[in-house]
């Protein structure tokens, strides 16, 4: 292993491993690069990472909420394509993007009321979405500068981003290390290991908060995306979308997504759930051959641009949302307008509000315990 102190960035580590007895090639080093993104208005520097693979895909990252600011894939033609919204620099990201490519916690989703209580000690949260919680506070993990290093591989590259909450952060007890490696191999899969540990009881739900439109960020509308998710059932939730606690079945409502549709043939359905959601904004529960297994829960297909993209997780669930609160007031990368319902979110998770459901998979996190989860997002066409 080799490792090499960058002056200019204190902070990171560039930790380039050779995996093989092959002497370390300028491919290799192909597969890394990292620049400056900017300046915070707080004076906090953020720098931006490129993973690159063998056949052109590109994932760029930033040390700031380890935010997926860019995934380049090519389309059926071989012309690539930026398929996730994003800004030119990073100060958007800390002024209310709708936490556009960040990751999300220490709890991902919402919470009734901002309270939980574990062992019968009662917590308290910002009520920062009417009065919920959601996505991890006022300074989630979204917000903060991680630790970042790099490994470079013959067949792949990983950037692993590390960082910690203190006891009571954001009013959530236990003081919290997670890690977060995003790894890009060379058949276009994108994988994404979460990992956290605790000294005191406590909850967690890590995901990717990543928006996605296949036929490019600024290509508007997402209703003609074509989308399958591997889910015989979803969390029915209640007018502030809190889910009620009931898991029905897809089957006969807008929810059922069992065979590839369109997501826009019935997102404008006279539904009391797709009211709730001012659309599709549902966790939706991964049908899992064995629990805990990594299985495929989602398959999105764009016909415009013959892009597909495969979602697998070990999570119980995934949250669908089309960006049904994107309201054309962002301005992002090469100045794109991102208007409502122009791109989506899959994000594999626990499902919300889970601290308040006793019925609903547990999210504590035992101190002495390890919290892992993988996410892979696979990029084809057809
Ligand atoms: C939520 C949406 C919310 C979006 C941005 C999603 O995970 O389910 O309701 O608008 O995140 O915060």
């Amino acid at each position: 292993m080799r490792m090499v102190q960058v002056d200019s960035m204190a902070r990171i580590l560039l930790c380039l491993a050779v995996l093989s007895s092959k002497s370390f090639s300028e491919e290799n080093l192909a597969r890394l690069s990292s620049y400056s993104f900017g300046t915070l208005s707080d004076g906090r520097e953020v720098n931006a990472f490129v993973l690159k693979n063998a056949r052109g895909m590109s994932v760029q990252i930033l040390d700031l909420g380890g935010v997926i600011a860019s995934i380049k894939v090519p389309d059926s033609s071989g012309n690539f394509a930026d398929v996730t919204t994003g800004f030119d620099y990073p100060q958007p990201y800390l002024d209310g993007a709708g936490y556009m490519g960040a990751i999300v916690g220490r709890y991902a989703n919402r919470i009734a009321g901002g309270e939980f209580s574990i062992d019968g000690n009662d917590y308290s949260l910002a009520k920062n979405n009417g009065d919920n919680a959601i996505h991890g506070g006022l300074v989630g993990f979204d917000k903060k500068i991680w630790d970042v290093e790099f490994l470079v591989g013959l067949h792949d590259s990983k950037l692993r981003l590390s960082t910690f909450s203190p006891d009571g952060e954001e009013g959530y007890p236990g003081r919290v290390e997670v890690s977060v490696t995003y790894t890009l191999n060379d058949q276009n899969q994108l994988t994404i290991d979460y990992s956290a540990t605790s000294d005191k009881a406590t909850i967690i739900n890590l995901t990717n908060h990543a928006y996605f439109n296949l036929d490019g960020h600024q290509a508007g509308s997402i209703l003609e995306h074509e989308v399958m998710l591997n889910a015989n059932h979803f969390t029915p939730i209640d007018e502030s979308s809190i889910p009620t606690g009931v898991i029905l079945d897809v089957a006969g409502t807008p929810l059922d997504f069992r065979q590839r549709k369109a997501i826009g043939l019935q997102i404008e359905s006279e539904d009391q759930q797709m009211n709730f959601g001012s659309g599709y904004d549902h966790n939706f529960v991964i049908n899992h051959s064995e629990s805990g297994s990594v299985s495929l829960a989602a398959e999105v297909y764009s016909p415009n641009s013959g892009r597909v993209m495969k979602v697998y997780t070990d999570q119980p669930g995934i949250q669908f949302y089309t960006g049904n609160f994107l309201n054309g007031k962002l301005v992002g990368k090469d100045g794109a307008v991102y208007g409502r319902r122009s791109a989506f979110c899959l994000e594999t998770q626990h499902f919300p509000d889970s601290p308040n459901k006793p019925m609903f998979p547990s999210t504590i996190l035992q101190p002495g315990d390890q919290f892992a989860s993988r996410t892979i997002f696979e990029f084809l066409t057809e």
